[in-house]
């Protein structure tokens, strides 16, 4: 028979009266350390849909489709896939838009879809060539980021239009029919096709 070691001996005798170092959870309560990395949590009103989470997430665990006949983007978050790495709200452009908490831990479920959110969001999209050029809110929200810098792309003074809705209830909706004219100037139009008009026009 062969005897423990001296050192392993005493391992054993100071594990032995230490309290254990796991917690008794799911029957009891576990209390995260300080600076825990738990699920994260969207604030949908400070999110504006630009898609820099997904760029930048290591497991793909955020994805986008872009509907352009709805004019919708839906983001997808698989929590199942999340590595809680942190990087989502490193780079988070306006800060707000997803937290990691330091509280939700326990996400553990049967269906892996009750660990899927989706957020949906209205999509600018080129009235020229039919291009996304991003979210409604993600232009809004540059436009407050810039101030009165923002006024000298005619695209965000069309936005501001929008918003301030001077023409509430007239019909404004201008369709290009015929190739890109001078007044498309002032549609909504992608860079590239803007680019165009600027250059022939102007
Ligand atoms: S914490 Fe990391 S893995 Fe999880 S959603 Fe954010 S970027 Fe992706
Ligand atoms: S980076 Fe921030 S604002 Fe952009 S989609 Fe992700 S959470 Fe929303």
């Amino acid at each position: 028979m062969k005897y423990p070691k001296l050192r392993e001996l005493k391992e054993a005798i100071i594990s032995l009266v230490t309290p254990a170092y796991t917690s008794g959870f799911p029957k009891e309560p576990h209390v995260p350390f300080e600076k825990f990395r738990g699920k994260p949590v969207v604030d949908n009103d400070n999110c504006v849909g630009c898609e820099t989470c997904a760029n930048v997430c290591p497991p793909y665990a955020i994805t986008f489709t872009d509907d352009r006949e709805k004019g919708i983007r839906t983001i997808k978050r698989d929590y199942g896939k999340c590595i809680f790495c942190g990087l989502c709200e490193e780079h988070c452009i306006t800060q707000k838009g997803v937290k990691l908490s330091d509280k939700l831990y326990d996400i553990a479920a049967f269906d892996r879809q009750n660990n899927v959110e989706y957020q949906y969001k209205e999509l600018l999209i080129c009235k020229n060539c039919g291009a996304i050029i991003t979210t409604k809110e993600h232009l809004f929200y540059m436009h407050r980021k810039l101030g009165p810098r923002a006024f000298s792309s005619i695209l965000n003074l069309n936005m501001l239009n929008q918003k301030l809705k001077l023409a509430e209830g007239q019909d404004v909706d201008v369709e290009i029919r015929d190739k890109l004219k001078r007044k498309d100037m002032f549609n909504i139009l992608c860079p590239n096709c803007l680019r165009q008009v600027l250059v022939k026009y102007l």
